[in-house]
């Protein structure tokens, strides 16, 4: 796949065209969500660039928090005092904003999960992707003693790598409160690049039967 040339300039031409149009055509929400927002849902997906959650579910500004971060990933719940990006970001979307559903959104092709499957040996401790994915390396040794097919082990660790990240979510004390009380939903969902097919898993997932 050739790399894609688009340039800065292309951004601020994109910028113009949204304030001129999108803009414009909805000035009255965007300047109401101005005062501050209150989304129902919070989505965890992965910040691979063909997967985008407000495209994928067409949804305008101030109906999505959205977390990305490399293989959508939800690390245990760890209070050791250092600061931590996926779970200030749970912990705003919870606490603060009181989501009522959390969708963790893995994908097909995913680039961490591969990076994570190819590896031949441990992680190399100056890469911070491989330190990251190496929340998920009992997946890995769990997928290889399978005796898959090569081709199958992607989307079996992709798939798997979903259900990891809602069972950490309920590692998070606050969560697993608001999911007892019923104040909170996980989904979790994948998305199929080739097809756009979006599928649920049953066992992670009664809620929700997207087609
Ligand atoms: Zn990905």
């Amino acid at each position: 796949m050739n790399k894609n040339s688009n340039k800065p300039e292309e951004l601020i031409a994109g910028y113009h065209r949204f304030r001129e149009g999108y803009f414009l055509e909805h000035q009255k929400k965007l300047t109401m969500l101005s005062k501050g927002q209150s989304p129902n849902i919070a989505v965890l997906s992965c910040c691979d660039s063909r997967v985008d959650p407000t495209i994928i579910f067409d949804t305008p500004p101030g109906e999505l928090f959205v977390i990305r971060n490399i293989a959508n990933l939800v690390p245990s719940y760890e209070n050791d005092g250092r600061p931590k990006g996926t779970s200030s970001a749970l912990e705003f979307a919870v606490m603060e904003l009181k989501v009522s559903h959390l969708v963790v959104l893995g994908h097909a092709q995913c680039g961490g999960v591969r990076a994570l499957m190819d590896r031949k040996s441990n992680h190399t401790p100056s890469s911070f992707v491989d330190q990251w994915m190496a929340i998920v390396e009992p997946i890995k040794q769990d997928i290889l003693s399978q005796n898959l097919p090569a081709e199958d082990r992607y989307a079996a660790c992709e798939k798997a790598v979903i259900r990891q990240s809602l069972q950490n979510l309920m590692t998070f004390p606050w969560v697993e409160e608001r999911v007892r009380e019923k104040k909170l939903t996980l989904h979790g969902w994948y998305y199929d690049l080739n097809t756009a097919t979006l599928s649920f898993d049953q066992e992670t997932d009664s809620t929700h039967s997207p087609s």
